[in-house]
C-alpha cells in the first residue's frame, strides 16, 4: 500500500472541535505516523499546543517528520507548545496495581494539560497509553483509561486522538470490545486505507465493505462449522483405539494421537519432530524407503502387516494403512498412517493354528447343516481318511463337501439349535472302515454365527485301560484264589497224614504250603506296591548300592529255588548307584522271574553287566517266547499282558513291569526291551552310575 496523496487526503481532525475524542484504527504503522504528524502539524500551525504521549519508536518517527516539515522542535519544546512524553513512563505514573488510578490520572494529566494550555492555548493530545494497555491484554484497564479521558474532557479543554492497531481486534471474540471502544469516542477514523478517499469513493468503499462484511460473516459461519467438524474429527482421532499419525515426506512425525502413545509407549511430545523410523525395528530402512516411494507416487499402502517396536523394545505386529497427504493445491506433502495393533490377535491365531495342527485333538469346523468346512489331520486320521494329498499341511486339510460323521453331526445340530454348545460327552465314532472308536466330543457354536467348532478326543486307550482293569480284577481274584485252594488242599492232606503220623510227607506238605504262602505274599505285595505307586506313596531309601554285589546276591538267591534254568552272570560293572537296594533287587527279581516264566523251553538266563561314563547297565536275556514289536511299548503299562492265542496261560497280573519301570524312573534310569518273537527277550535296566573307576565292558 502506497502513501496516500496529500491532495486527496481529508483529515477529519483538521477541523477538530474542542472536546473531541477521536480514535484511529490503524493497519499500517507508517501511515499511522503520517496521521499523527498531520494531527500535530495542523495543531502547531493553528497555534495549538500538542501533547504527544507515544512510544519511543513513534516519537522518533514523528520528530523526523516534523523536522522535515521545517518545524523547529527545540523552540516548540521550549515554549511548551510541543510536549513529548513516553507512553509507558506516563502510564506508570498513574497506574496502581495495573489499573488507572483516578486521582493520580487527574494529577498527572491535569498538570500536563495546564502546562500545555498556558491558560488559553487549545490543546491537542495524541495518546497511545490505551493501546499499550490493550496490547498487554489489560482490556478493562484500557476502557477505564478511556473513561477517565472522557471525564477529564469535562474539566479541561482539549481534543484527544487515540490510536489502536486494528489487528488488536482480530477475531470474533473482540467484536464487543471494539464496539465498546467505538462508543467511548466522539469520532472514529477507520484504518488509513480509507481515510484518503473522496466522499463518492468512500461510499463505494463503504458499500464494498458492507458486502465484504456480509461475505465474511458467511465465511465465518462456514469456518466455524468447519472448525466444529475438525474438532469432532480430532476428537475421533484422539479417542480411536488405532494409532493415527502423520509425517512429512522425509519421515519426520508431525502428529501423534493418544492411541499411538499407548501402543508405542512414546508421548506426542517425544515423537513429534522425530523420525518415524524410531518405532521401526533395526534394519528396516528399506521398508521405510519403499513405503515413502509409493506415497510420493500418490499410492496408498493398505493393510500392510509389519513389525514395529515399542519404546521398551517389545516387538509389535501392526497392520498399517498409509495414505498420501496433500496440501490445498494437491501437492503431496506427507503421509498419514492408521495402525492397528494385531500382536495379540496374531499370537492367538498362531496358538489356535498350533492347536489345529496338533495331533492331540481332532478339530472340525462345520456349518449348521453339518457340512464340514474344515477338519484337521488328527480328525481325518481318527475317521480313517487317507492323509491329505500332496504337500497340503495339516491345517489346510479340508473335506469341503463331506458331511460329518452321523454322531458328530447330531452334536452339531444339538449345539446350533440349543444353547450354542454341547458339553464333552462320550460317543462311539464310526470310522470309514465301519469300525467304531470311543471318543470324547464337544461342540460349540462360534459367537453370533451358525458355524460350529468341534473337538474330538480319541479315548480308546483309556477305554482299553479300563477294560484291562476290569479284566485285572477278575484275574487278581483268580490268582489270589489259586494259592488259597492249594493251601486248603495241602492242609487237608496234612491233616490226613497227621492221622497216620507220616512225618516226611507232612514236612513236604508244609513246604508246599510255605511256597504257596510266598506266592500269595508276592501277589499281595505287588498289589500294595501298585496302589502306593498310583498314590505316589512308594517310599524309597537312599543309599549307595554296589551293583555287581546286588546282582550276584539276587541271582544266587533265585538259583537256589530254580531247577529248570541255569542263571549266569557275565561281566561286571564295578559301579555304585544311589538308591534303594531292596527296590532295585525287586526289579531284578521281577525281570529274572519273567525270563524264567516266559522261556519254559530254554534252560538258561544270562545277566550281562556293563557300564560307560554315564550309566550302568544290567541286561537280563532269555531265550524264550519273545515279544512281538507291536506289544513291546505296551508291556510297561499297568495290567498289560501280551495277548497271544498260541501262548499257554501264565500266572501273573500284568503289573510287575509297570512297578519295575516306575522304580527305575524314580532312580533316574530307564527300562528298555529288545526282543524278537520266538527268539527270546532282553530287558536292559539302565541306571546313572556314581562311580566310574572300572573301564567300559559289555
Ligand atoms: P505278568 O505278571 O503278566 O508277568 P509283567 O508286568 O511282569 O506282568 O509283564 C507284562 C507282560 O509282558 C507279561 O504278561 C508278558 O506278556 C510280557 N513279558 C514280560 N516279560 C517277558 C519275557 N521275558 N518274555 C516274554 N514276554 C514277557
Amino acid at each position: 500500500m502506497g502513501l496516500p496523496s496529500e491532495r486527496k487526503h481529508t483529515m477529519p481532525h483538521e477541523t477538530l472541535p474542542v472536546h473531541s475524542h477521536v480514535v484511529q484504527f490503524s493497519d499500517d504503522d507508517m501511515l499511522l505516523v503520517n496521521t499523527i504528524s498531520r494531527f500535530v502539524l495542523d495543531g502547531l500551525r493553528g497555534g495549538d499546543a500538542c501533547l504527544v504521549v507515544a512510544t519511543p519508536v513513534h516519537h522518533a518517527s514523528l520528530a523526523q517528520r516534523l523536522t522535515a516539515e521545517g518545524w523547529d522542535l527545540v523552540t516548540a519544546q521550549t515554549d511548551e507548545s510541543f510536549l513529548a512524553l513516553d507512553a509507558q513512563e506516563t502510564l506508570a505514573r498513574f497506574l496502581v496495581e495495573g489499573q488507572p488510578d483516578r486521582a493520580r490520572f487527574f494529577d498527572v494529566i491535569g498538570s500536563l494539560i495546564e502546562r500545555a494550555a498556558r491558560g488559553q492555548r487549545p490543546v491537542r493530545i495524541f495518546g497511545e497509553m490505551v493501546a499499550l494497555l490493550w496490547a498487554d491484554g489489560r482490556h478493562a484497564a484500557a476502557i477505564c483509561l478511556e473513561d477517565l479521558w472522557n471525564e477529564s474532557s469535562q474539566q479541561y479543554a482539549f481534543s484527544l486522538f487515540c490510536a489502536y492497531p486494528i489487528h488488536y481486534f482480530d477475531g470474533h471474540a473482540h467484536e464487543a470490545a471494539l464496539a465498546r471502544i467505538c462508543q467511548q469516542h466522539s469520532q472514529l477514523i477507520p484504518t488509513e486505507s480509507y481515510t484518503h478517499l473522496s466522499e463518492q469513493e468512500r461510499l463505494r468503499a463503504f458499500t464494498l465493505l458492507q458486502h465484504k462484511a456480509q461475505a465474511l460473516e458467511g465465511e465465518l459461519a462456514q469456518r466455524q462449522a468447519t472448525q466444529e467438524r475438525l474438532q469432532t474429527l480430532a476428537a475421533i482421532v484422539e479417542s480411536t483405539d488405532d494409532a493415527v499419525l502423520s509425517k512429512n515426506l522425509d519421515g519426520t512425525v508431525t502428529s501423534w494421537n493418544r492411541a499411538a502413545e499407548r501402543i508405542y509407549g512414546y508421548t506426542a511430545q517425544e515423537m513429534i519432530g522425530q523420525h518415524v523410523t524410531q518405532i521401526f525395528p533395526p534394519h528396516s530402512e528399506e521398508e521405510f524407503e519403499q513405503i515413502m516411494a509409493r506415497i510420493r507416487r500418490g499410492e496408498r499402502v493398505e493393510h500392510h502387516e509389519t513389525k514395529r517396536m515399542h519404546k521398551d523394545g517389545t516387538l509389535l505386529i501392526m497392520s498399517v494403512t498409509i495414505s498420501p497427504l496433500r496440501n490445498t493445491i494437491g501437492m503431496i506433502i506427507g503421509a498419514s498412517t492408521i495402525a492397528r495393533n494385531v500382536t495379540e490377535q496374531r499370537f492367538l491365531e498362531a496358538k489356535s493354528q498350533q492347536l489345529f495342527a496338533s495331533n492331540l485333538v481332532g478339530i472340525f469346523v462345520a456349518n449348521a447343516e453339518g457340512s464340514v468346512l474344515e477338519a484337521n489331520q488328527a480328525l481325518l486320521d481318527l475317521l480313517g481318511n487317507p492323509p491329505a494329498e500332496g504337500q497340503r499341511s495339516a491345517t489346510e486339510s479340508k473335506t469341503p463337501t463331506a458331511f460329518l460323521e452321523p454322531y458328530l453331526r447330531s452334536l452339531v445340530f444339538q449345539a446350533s439349535q440349543g444353547y450354542g454348545c454341547v458339553e464333552p460327552q462320550e460317543i462311539l465314532l464310526q470310522r470309514h472302515s465301519g469300525q467304531s472308536v470311543p471318543v470324547l466330543a464337544a461342540v460349540t457354536c462360534l459367537e453370533q454365527t451358525t458355524t460350529c467348532i468341534g473337538f474330538v478326543l480319541d479315548i480308546s486307550e483309556r477305554k482299553a485301560l479300563e477294560q484291562r482293569k476290569d479284566a485285572f480284577i477278575g484275574m487278581a481274584s483268580h490268582e489270589l484264589k489259586t494259592p488259597l485252594t492249594s493251601l486248603k488242599g495241602f492242609l487237608g492232606v496234612a491233616r490226613r497224614l497227621l492221622a497216620v503220623q507220616d512225618q516226611e510227607k507232612i514236612l513236604h506238605c508244609l513246604m508246599r504250603m510255605d511256597a504257596q504262602i510266598d506266592k500269595l505274599t508276592k501277589l499281595i505285595n505287588d498289589l500294595l506296591d501298585l496302589s502306593r505307586m498310583q498314590a505316589g506313596q512308594l517310599v524309597y531309601r537312599e543309599e549307595y548300592v554296589e551293583v555287581d554285589d546286588l546282582v550276584h546276591e539276587v541271582v544266587e538267591g533265585l538259583q537256589e529255588a530254580t531247577q529248570t534254568h541255569q542263571l549266569q552272570v557275565e561281566g561286571e560293572t564295578g559301579a555304585v548307584v544311589f538308591g534303594d537296594r531292596d527296590r532295585l533287587g525287586q526289579v531284578l527279581m521281577n525281570l529274572l522271574n519273567n525270563a524264567i516264566k516266559y522261556s519254559s523251553q530254554a534252560d538258561a538266563v544270562i545277566v550281562h553287566l556293563a557300564r560307560d561314563e554315564t550309566q550302568v547297565r544290567v541286561s537280563v536275556q532269555d531265550f524264550g517266547l519273545g515279544i512281538a514289536e507291536e506289544h513291546q511299548p505296551k508291556i510297561f503299562e499297568r495290567f498289560y499282558q501280551v495277548p497271544d492265542p498260541d501262548r499257554q496261560t501264565y500266572p501273573g497280573l500284568g503289573i510287575g513291569l509297570a512297578i519295575c519301570s516306575d522304580i527305575v524312573r524314580r532312580h533316574g534310569g530307564h527300562l528298555r526291551v529288545e526282543s524278537e518273537k520266538g527268539k527270546g527277550t532282553t530287558f536292559h535296566l539302565c541306571l546313572p552310575g556314581v562311580s566310574t573307576e572300572a573301564p567300559l565292558t559289555s
